[in-house]
């Protein structure tokens, strides 16, 4: 990678500014307290830097705002709908295109329609929102990830790839007449933003064609996943950005995005198929649900500023900003001997928490200390993903502990500079002076499911 010495200035300049407060360190013991200890649970105008996940959360450029103005709210046919399908279309070269409100509202369409009892969907790994679509209907999600990704620590160029073997011996067992689809993630949401090859996607299509299924591409990150491939993969360093995510597009039967992350924009989704039958029972679904087929979920103007951004992600300057500055904070957190996941992904950097509070048992759920922590020295805000996450009980009421114990900190796109990832950096010296701390927590409330979004807690004395 180039550059290498020089800082990594931000391709673009502040036109309009938000302010952040800043709070004292006695303020933030009140407001986590408050929040029972669940930054899920606070204001984000008691948060400095909220790197809570990069959904929805990035800025829009100039263009993207005068587009909004642009935008046609016509009911039917609107030109804002003329201009966000052609740019799709070039992009997936899919000839049906759906626009949501956001991801999972075409996950429920589509997966409504492909899954049911009796159904499995294979997957490198399925994000929350995919799994929890699929198991509504009845059906089963499997995750396929190789062995070696499954290690926090290798140096591996696309530890987001599905495992081959796997995913073939999976259909045999399985019968390939039960299989709903085949769902590859693009980037690997769940597996730490982790890339996909294209080697690695076009044995996917291989095996998908054999056993006449459908491939489906989960791809909102695709644009990330894109700069990964030109940089690391064999064939493709003079590829555009653009080219590379049109190739991999092509490969699927279908393309699923929620907007909010490399549609650059704060609300949307896509479904694209390229099926006849099947896009017009996905149509049906979506007159029902979300609205009618020249809008879907979305505003004449949140359609403009989609199809805007849908260009604007795959600036080489924006792309090589935006990868390199998720890397720089990961990079030199490892540098300082925090653990982290490596390599470090596209769009979040992932700190293993029970490395670091090595002497917080998991069932006092280092992770989410750490994540208090955080808030405390620094109004940083990230989440939690390990067993408050993904726990379970046992009959006995025990804790199941998650396979990991990690934090999560997600850039939100072009919305900090780099003195503030270099603030959270200073922050973590604090964090490292506690890792011998002890003190670990216990829930006091939990929802019956996804508790990590409301559950309180306490410090164990
Ligand atoms: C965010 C996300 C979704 C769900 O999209 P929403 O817009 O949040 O509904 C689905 N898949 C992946 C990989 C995601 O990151």
């Amino acid at each position: 990678m180039s550059n290498k010495q020089r800082a990594l200035a931000e391709p673009f300049k502040i036109k309009m500014v938000e302010p952040l407060r800043t709070t004292t360190e006695a303020y933030r013991q009140e407001a986590i307290k408050r929040a029972g200890f669940n930054p899920f649970l606070l204001d984000s105008d008691d948060v400095f830097i909220d790197l809570l996940t990069d959904s929805g959360t990035g800025a829009m450029s100039d263009r993207q705002w005068a587009g909004m103005m642009m935008g046609d709210e016509s009911y039917a046919g609107a030109k804002s709908w003329h201009h966000l399908q052609s740019v799709v279309k070039e992009l997936t070269g899919m000839p049906h295109i759906l626009p949501t409100h956001q991801g999972r509202a075409a996950e429920r369409i589509l997966y409504g329609i492909l899954g049911g009892k009796g159904k499995t969907f294979l997957s490198n790994t399925h994000f929350d929102t995919t799994r929890a679509n699929i198991e509504y209907t009845g059906a089963a999600a499997l995750d396929l990830m190789p062995d070696a990704a499954l290690n926090l620590e290798l140096e591996l160029p696309f530890k987001g790839n599905i495992d081959l073997k796997k995913l073939e011996d999976s259909i045999q067992q399985i019968r390939p007449e039960n299989i709903g689809a085949v769902i590859m993630t693009v980037t690997n949401n769940s597996a730490g933003g982790q890339p996909v090859s294209m080697e690695n996607m076009r044995g996917v299509r291989e095996i998908c064609d054999k056993y006449k299924l459908i491939l489906v591409i989960d791809g909102c990150r695709i644009a990330e996943n894109s700069y990964f491939i030109k940089h690391s993969e064999k064939g493709f360093e003079n590829k555009s950005y653009e080219e590379i995510a049109r190739e991999m597009l092509a490969l699927g039967d279908a393309f699923v995005m929620s907007a909010k992350k490399d549609g650059m924009v704060n609300m949307g989704g896509l479904l694209c198929l390229r099926d006849d039958a099947l896009s017009l029972k996905c149509i049906n679904l979506l007159i029902i649900s979300e609205g009618f087929t020249t809008y879907g979920g979305l505003s004449g103007r949140d359609m403009e500023a989609l199809a805007i951004g849908l260009t604007e992600v795959f600036d080489p300057d924006y792309l090589h900003y935006r990868i390199r500055s998720t890397a720089y904070l990961g990079e030199r957190l490892k540098k300082k001997g925090v653990p982290v996941v490596w390599p470090i992904g596209g769009h979040a950097v992932y700190i293993d928490a029970k490395k670091l509070y090595y002497n917080i048992p998991v069932e006092e759920f280092p992770g989410q200390v750490l994540v208090c922590d955080l808030y405390l020295k620094g109004g940083i805000r990230g989440v939690e993903v390990g067993s408050v996450m993904f726990g379970k009980y046992d009959s006995d009421k025990k804790l199941i502990p998650a396979d990991y114990e990690l934090v999560r900190l997600a850039i939100p796109r072009r919305v900090y500079t780099q003195s503030h990832i270099d603030y959270v950096l200073d922050i973590f010296d604090d964090i490292l002076e506690l890792r011998n701390k002890k003190q670990g927590m216990r829930i006091i409330y939990e929802p019956p499911a996804l508790r990590h979004f409301t559950a309180k807690f306490e410090m164990i004395n």
